[in-house]
């Protein structure tokens, strides 16, 4: 059987790049063999990033929650490399406050970058697809939180959740152009960012609510990552799938 998971002859957009899971996003799309274009604000991070991969790399800065950058990021993509085929929507950010406390200025920042930038991008992504009369496959990192709630995360919770019904918004438009469009929902990722509140008690404490009684590792989503960027997920669009442990299943 042929490898339905290779990615030889693509180009895949991975935004959010400079950390995370976007970085390791991006280490396993070349991996699979595709050439990538990164983009994030810290530039430093992305030639750091583009040094430690062996394939085609591309580096362009890129702030999601600004119009101007996401139309220059384009026109500088296209004028390089033409039309992407992939998007890994994965730029993204909360601020996590009580309800009581949120002001405008934390609602729109989460609300700007998790939603408003993702649709900026996955918008201009497709004008250029539908331009060069070609299909493609586009997998927003939503969340867990997008299919239910926790404390202090309203603004966070609120964005996925939007993000993942523009998932399904534009896979229903956008089939019949033969563009895919997917999310994946992650439950809770170790990474350096909650990896001092996760080795804390509470946040051992947290991690009993997991059905599998663990933290994902970002290897987890290498799978569900590649199925969506490949052929292998050809018959599917407007798909969200939880990877998570079970978190979303626990018992009420
Ligand atoms: P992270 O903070 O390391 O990564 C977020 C990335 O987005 C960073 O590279 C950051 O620079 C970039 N970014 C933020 N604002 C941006 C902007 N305006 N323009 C361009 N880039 C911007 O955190 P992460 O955990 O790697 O998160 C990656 C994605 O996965 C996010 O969308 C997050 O919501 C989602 N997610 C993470 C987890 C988890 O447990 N780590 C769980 C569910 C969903």
């Amino acid at each position: 059987m042929k490898d339905i998971f290779n990615l030889d002859g693509k180009t895949a957009i991975v935004t959010g790049a400079s950390s995370g899971l976007g970085k390791h996003f991006a280490k396993t799309l070349s991996a699979a063999g595709a050439n990538l274009v990164i983009c994030a604000r810290r530039m430093q991070n992305l030639e750091k990033l583009k040094d430690e991969i062996d394939g085609e790399v591309l580096v362009l800065p890129l702030d999601v929650t600004s119009e101007e950058s996401v139309l220059n990021f384009f026109s500088k993509v296209e004028s390089s490399i033409g039309s992407a085929d992939i998007l890994v929507n994965n730029a993204g950010t909360s601020d996590p406050k009580r309800f009581k406390d949120l002001d405008e200025e934390s609602w729109n920042y989460v609300l700007e970058t998790n939603l408003s930038g993702a649709y900026r991008v996955a918008k201009n992504f497709t004008d250029l697809l539908i331009k060069d009369n070609k299909g493609g496959s586009i997998i927003n990192i939503a969340s867990i939180l997008g299919l239910r709630v926790g404390i202090n995360l309203a603004s966070y919770a609120t964005a996925k959740a939007g993000l993942v019904q523009l998932t399904k918004s534009m896979a229903l438009e956008l089939a019949r152009s033969n563009i895919r469009v997917n999310a994946i929902a992650p439950g809770y990722i170790l990474t350096e960012i909650n990896d001092d509140f996760f080795a804390t008690t509470d946040g051992q404490n947290y991690i009993k609510n997991i059905p599998m009684n663990r933290l994902g590792l970002e290897s987890d989503l290498d799978g569900v990552l590649l199925l969506l960027s490949s052929e292998a997920s050809s018959f599917m669009t407007g798909s969200i799938i939880p990877v998570d442990g079970g978190h979303l299943i626990n018992p009420l």
